[in-house]
């Protein structure tokens, strides 16, 4: 049994009192969700207050990036101690904006996983193809080299703590989803990569999560595939109705997984 993960991303939005406001409606409607794993991403000025709030919740907290010296001259960066001081239990790594516009690589998201994995963060590693990727039929070969890159060098031990999310860039933000047939193929795909890099029952318990403009309107369908464990979402974080919808998805479809 995967318990599955509902994660908001929200990116750049959010003073510290917005996000307040947003964990303040959240938390009581998802009070007593057990059965399903929920993480907020707030900006680094706003987890320490988010954190605070959420201390003894159900809600776990996630930074949106993470660097991967412990400390140094390395201004604008924050260490994985940083991190865990600020009460985050999760770090999103690899996201496709930190890809396409500040530089990441597969190498260097192997080494922010490696230095959260240091200090016991669980890494949300983001893989996925563009348009044009898809467009060539090179999604598979895409995501395949991503999840092995990002993965290089760990421990079985070590990779059976991760959460892979795989986000096809060009239904970030979009609206443009991926079908849940869609999604479906390629996480099935990721789950056997990581059975090649690890084994068949670390890839099992693997949470893959999907992301791309998910919304109350399609969660159902997607949670519905055997494959599909949770959701990383961004618009529909931002908003407590939806979030909380998202959270409460229907897990009679998915009860078999
Ligand atoms: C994301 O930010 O990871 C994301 C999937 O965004 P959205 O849900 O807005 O497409």
């Amino acid at each position: 049994m995967r318990k599955p993960v509902i994660a908001g991303n929200w990116k750049m939005h959010n003073t510290i009192s917005e996000a307040l406001d947003l964990v303040r409606g959240v938390k009581p409607q998802v009070e007593g969700v057990t059965d399903v794993e929920i993480i907020v991403s707030p900006v680094y000025t706003a987890l320490a207050s988010v954190a605070a709030e959420l201390k003894g919740s159900n809600i776990n907290v996630a930074s949106q990036n993470i660097f991967w010296e412990e400390k140094g001259a390395f201004t604008g960066e924050v260490a994985p101690n940083m991190i865990t001081d600020a009460g985050c239990t999760h770090a999103i790594i690899g996201h496709s904006e930190r890809r396409q516009y500040f530089g990441e690589t597969d190498q260097t998201v192997n080494k922010r996983v490696k230095a959260a994995l240091s200090v016991g963060l669980i890494p949300i590693v983001c893989v996925g193809e563009t348009l044009e990727e898809r467009d060539s039929g090179k999604t598979i070969a895409v995501v395949d080299v991503q999840v092995k890159g990002g993965l290089v060098e760990l421990s079985a031990e070590d990779i059976a703590k991760i959460i892979i999310a795989y986000e096809p860039v060009w239904a970030i933000g979009t609206g443009k989803t991926a079908t849940p047939d869609m999604a479906e193929e390629v996480h099935k795909q990721i789950r056997s990569v990581v059975a090649d890099i690890s084994d068949a029952s670390i890839a099992d318990g693997t949470r893959i999560l999907y992301g791309g403009s998910v919304k109350p309107e399609n969660v159902d369908d997607l949670m519905a595939q055997p494959n599909i464990d949770g959701a990383l979402v961004g618009g529909a974080a931002l908003k407590v109705d939806s979030f909380v919808r998202l959270v409460k998805f229907d897990q009679k479809r998915s009860a078999f997984k």
